[in-house]
């Protein structure tokens, strides 16, 4: 299979939020495109569609109009599948439906040569099974753009079982060329980004259901100290319940309902009253004209300790030491010990994946509070922190203080197993050593996917590298003992890296 060059036709079907900026990819990158679509007047609104979009560029002194009209005049309309006749590479971005795709496909065959490339923009289809009723399956291959298409950066690659390797490779070649960071996956459900993301969501709404805190509190936690760019709550409002669940339940349904996948009961409910999130105006959050966004909850101002003393290495967490320094905090240092700031007889410790109440139940010491993962402790604006049941509520007050004294918000949340952003960061971990582990997709590609498909801030493998991995598992072995559910098993790939020595 030869390079796809720079003047090879493109043709790309199907013209609606994808088709469109995905036809404008590939003009920009100055292929000539044909661009169809089975309803009337569809592919002209999908062309207007670009020609505003790149107007706004014009306007805002991003690009010339001379490159506007250029890359317009590449894109050419055709009225029927026969148009296709000179594509080299056929993009099909039409309803996700796998009798209507296949259809589309065996047609194309039958129009263009012998070596076109048949390419799907399919999210969720597994390319295998649209594959198996064409006569070249050997020719069609994922190519999985994100929304927006032009800016998004990922495209997934997705090798079907007959996929020639051949072929995958010149559709990875291309999106390189086309500027985009692609990354290359084999049909399995949820292809990469959409598998690893699931617990992104679910463990923030296992964390609502069992009350540790409220929406608008795990999302502050989750942006201002995990530095995602949304928190789970505000992003499945913006997708659409409806949308995200009917992702969840079929990830979930075509791994065969392996637990941990599965879907969650607020979120059926959510589907089942109509609130779909910004789009009927209502989901976690009111979008109603006057409606407020509800507060994350921030604990009042509480006295800053004079003095901590620091037992052992704070790993993650060690830059907390020249903040509270630079606050003007003495700080006093012992080598032994397991990682804990000391105020008085108040011990904070990174959570471990126990509840606190359990961990200080097990180290008979009633003052424990656990503080949460952050991105970067340096840069982090909030905390949150989780006393145990039997902890003083004078003690919380210290480690408020500390905190605040460091120039955090702090969040107080309710005792749940590995907090909010350790236990996200720890599932979204572990999903990806999962898909590498089963032979998906490279650790790299995982981290290029994520971050490129979801702004995501750190891949999360390179995430939890950065965390330690032995410090990962110990979150997970926690988890999983605290539920004893099969959603929260270790992936054997991190318990081998982990035994292995790369901790
Ligand atoms: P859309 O509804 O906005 O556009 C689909 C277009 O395809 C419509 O204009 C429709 O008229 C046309 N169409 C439908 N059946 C057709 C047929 N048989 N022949 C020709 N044209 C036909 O949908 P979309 O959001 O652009 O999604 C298209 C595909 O891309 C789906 O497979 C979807 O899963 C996938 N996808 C969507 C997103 C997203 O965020 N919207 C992201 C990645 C992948």
């Amino acid at each position: 299979m030869s390079l796809i060059n720079s003047d090879a036709v493109i043709g790309v079907i199907g013209a609606g939020t994808m088709g469109a900026g995905i036809a404008q990819v590939a003009a920009k990158a100055g292929h000539t495109v044909l661009l169809y679509d089975a309803f009337k007047g569809a592919a002209q609104r999908g062309l207007e569609g670009v020609e505003k979009g790149l107007l706004k560029l014009v306007q805002r002194g991003k690009m010339q109009q001379d490159d506007v009209d250029t890359l317009l005049s590449r894109i050419t309309l055709t009225d029927s599948l026969e148009g296709f006749a000179p594509a080299r590479v056929v993009i099909e971005v039409i309803v996700e439906r796998l009798d209507i795709k296949q259809s589309v496909f065996s047609q194309l065959e039958e129009i263009c040569a012998d070596d076109t490339i048949l390419a799907t923009n399919t999210s969720s289809i597994s390319v295998t099974a649209i594959g198996s009723k064409l006569k070249r399956p050997q020719n069609l291959v994922g190519m999985h753009f994100f929304n927006p298409a032009p800016i998004m950066k990922l495209v997934e690659v997705i090798r079907g079982l007959d996929t020639d390797p051949a072929v995958a490779e010149a559709i990875y070649d291309l999106s390189s060329r086309w500027g985009k960071s692609p990354v290359r996956a084999k049909s399995t459900p949820g292809f990469i980004v959409n598998r690893v993301a699931r617990p992104f969501y679910a463990e923030g709404l296992r964390v609502l259901q069992e009350g540790g805190a409220d929406a608008a509190s795990i999302d502050g936690i989750i942006r201002e100290a995990g530095g995602f760019r949304m928190g789970p709550f505000e992003l499945m409002d913006l997708i659409g319940h409806d949308v995200n669940f009917a992702v969840t339940s079929s990830v979930f349904a075509a791994f065969f309902n392996d637990q941990r996948f599965l879907p969650s009961l607020i979120q059926q409910e959510l589907v089942s009253a109509g609130h779909l999130g910004r789009k009927s105006g209502k989901g976690f959050y009111d979008y109603s004209e006057h409606a407020e966004k509800p507060a994350v909850s921030t604990a009042a101002p509480a006295p800053a300790p004079h003095h901590v003393a620091i037992e052992g290495h704070l790993g993650v967490a060690e830059s907390l030491v020249p903040l509270i320094e630079a606050a003007g905090i003495k700080v006093s240092r012992v080598q032994e010990g397991h990682g804990s700031i000391l105020i008085g007889n108040t011990t904070l410790q990174l959570t471990n994946g126990l509840m606190t109440t359990e961990r200080a139940s097990q180290a008979n010491n009633s003052n424990l509070i656990q503080f949460d993962l952050a991105l970067d402790y340096t840069k982090a604006t909030r905390i949150a922190l989780a006393p145990a049941d039997q902890t003083d509520p004078a003690s919380l007050l210290q480690a408020i203080g500390l905190f605040q004294a460091v120039g955090k918000n702090v969040t107080v949340i309710d005792d749940v197993a590995g907090m909010v952003v350790m236990r996200t960061v720890a599932m979204l971990a572990n999903e990806s050593f999962d898909a590498v582990n089963q032979q998906v997709c490279s650790a790299s590609d995982v981290d290029v996917a994520m971050k490129g498909g979801l702004n995501y801030p750190f891949g999360p493998i390179e995430w939890a590298k950065s965390v330690g991995l032995s410090s990962i598992l110990n979150v997970l072995d926690n988890l999983s003992a605290s539920y004893g559910e099969d959603r929260y098993r270790t992936s054997p790939l991190l318990r081998r890296n982990v035994a292995g020595g790369n901790l």
